[in-house]
């Protein structure tokens, strides 16, 4: 990965802020030539993607084309299909005191949108709001994560010899790079990311007011009605946790299940465990590594340092990235392994006596991105959605929330605010303009009282 030079940074810049300026990303024939152009970036280059991310994940092909590749693609497609309809300007309601106005809402680009992107799904989480910007007529920056170098090398690659430069550009970098581009002003940054770095991405847009949007994660929980199907249950739990080996924002974070069912379901997991790794998950074809033997480290610090009981997995081989899908029963709630975002593939499962001991137990912690439910029972699944907050409520499902078509995908409280997705995300890059234009006619009935003198109401 070739680091982009930090002198070169504000020249990068000011060539997006011309090319905005230059007026060509006005016409929406011009944002669809482009919007098709970075769906060829997926389409003739899909290989060159799954070798990248199998270097830097060591993901399998099959769970990046399923989990980035496709989802990405279908969502170029449909905006490059609404593009026209989404930009079209609006008239206001009628309404009998302002119609002789025309009042309308014009549907503006921003500007100048940077996009910081985390290693995790770096085809993706560039991709999505990177249409939604351009969709808006933006021009953009993108600055993909240094943990995942193979493909921001070949994201900044193919964007340089698919789109037109005056719009598009990638940053290549880390720290010292992202904090330059931070000190120039933008006109939208969207960060998706951890809590830590988006503190200091807050802190940046706020010394220039730049609106912002944040995609964090969190701790998202799954709770299970003891009357529920668990063999499903664990069936998607186990397999939505060990998708990119838990490194994903809305993998759920651990699982509260009731005292009385807690065996029965960890037995269920044990099935679909030797169900998923015949010959174990380290020799698999189908598991991915951590990103850095750093991250691998930490996970294995709370794996050896957790006050639960390892009932799955356990193994470590941090030299080679390696963390095994690991179940542990009932942690402390004050152990590190409760207290941040897992983001591996560790389960916690804690028992509770019921729904309500549920609940309070994710109400007493941050808005999760996701929560997740498991339960055939309206009046259950009801319960807990009215009783509790989060970004997404997901039922006998997970993870799947994020491809159905025309949701949001974003956080509430500390997992984020704003959406990037869809009409959504376009919404975020425009910025919603009140125009009139006045009828002349109208200062000969009612409006000529506005002008001054104002002696006949100064009289009272
Ligand atoms: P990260 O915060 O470490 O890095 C994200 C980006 O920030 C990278 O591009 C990195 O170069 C940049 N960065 C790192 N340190 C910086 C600094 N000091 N100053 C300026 N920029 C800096 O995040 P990550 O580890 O790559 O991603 C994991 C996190 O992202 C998890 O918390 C996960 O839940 C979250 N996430 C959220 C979503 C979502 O859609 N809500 C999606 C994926 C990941």
């Amino acid at each position: 990965m070739a680091y982009t030079l930090v002198d070169d940074i504000p020249k990068i810049i000011e060539a997006l802020r011309s090319g905005f300026r230059s007026g060509k990303t006005r016409p929406i024939a011009y944002r669809k030539e482009q919007l098709k152009q970075l769906g060829y970036v997926l389409q003739e280059n899909t290989a060159a993607f799954l070798e990248a991310l199998k270097s830097d994940l060591g993901r399998p092909h099959f769970e990046s084309e399923v989990h980035e590749i496709i989802p990405t693609l279908s969502a170029v497609k449909d905006t490059y299909n609404n593009v026209a309809k989404w930009a079209r300007t609006e008239s206001a309601p009628f309404n009998p005191v302002s119609f002789s106005m025309h009042p309308k809402v014009i549907k503006d680009p921003k500007g100048t949108v940077l996009v910081i992107v985390p290693f995790n799904l770096p085809v993706m989480l560039s991709f999505i709001p990177l249409m939604g910007a351009i969709a808006a007529g933006n021009t953009v920056l993108v600055k993909p994560s240094e943990l995942a170098p193979a493909t921001s090398q070949l994201l900044a690659e193919l964007i340089a010899k698919y789109l037109d430069p005056d719009v598009v550009r990638v940053v290549q970098g880390g720290v010292e790079e992202t904090s330059k581009i931070l000190e120039l002003q933008w006109d939208h940054i969207v960060y998706t990311g951890g809590p830590r770095v988006a503190r200091i991405i807050s802190a940046a847009a706020a010394k220039h007011l730049t609106p912002l949007t944040l995609e964090l994660g969190g701790k998202s929980p799954v709770i299970i009605d003891p009357k529920s199907d668990l063999r499903l249950a664990a069936r998607r739990i186990w397999w939505a946790k060990l998708v990119n080996a838990g490194q994903i924002c809305v993998a759920p974070d651990y699982v509260l299940v009731p005292r009385e069912i807690r065996d029965q379901f960890i037995k269920e997991v044990h099935r679909v465990h030797a169900e998923f790794f015949p010959n174990g998950a380290e020799t698999s074809n189908s598991y991915s590594r951590i990103v850095t033997k750093g991250h691998a480290d930490r996970l294995a610090q709370l794996i050896q340092k957790t006050e639960g009981v390892v009932v799955i997995g356990g193994e470590v081989d941090v030299e080679q990235k390696y963390i095994a899908p690991t179940i542990i029963l009932d942690p402390s709630p004050e152990e590190p392994l409760m207290k941040e975002e897992i983001f591996g593939p560790i389960l916690p499962v804690i028992s509770v006596q019921d729904v309500d001991e549920a609940i309070e137990f994710v109400n007493a912690r941050d808005h999760p991105l996701a929560l997740y439910v498991f339960s055939q029972d309206s009046g259950f699944r009801t319960k807990v959605a009215k009783n509790t907050q989060s970004g997404a409520f997901v039922c006998n499902e997970l993870l799947f929330h994020v491809a159905a078509y025309g949701l949001p995908l974003g956080g509430t409280g500390p997992s984020g605010y704003g959406q990037v997705r869809g009409k959504f995300g376009f919404d975020t890059f425009t910025h919603f303009r009140a125009s009139i234009d006045q009828a002349g006619w109208v200062d000969t009935l009612l409006l000529w009282r506005r002008y001054a003198p104002y002696n006949q109401y100064n009289q009272k």
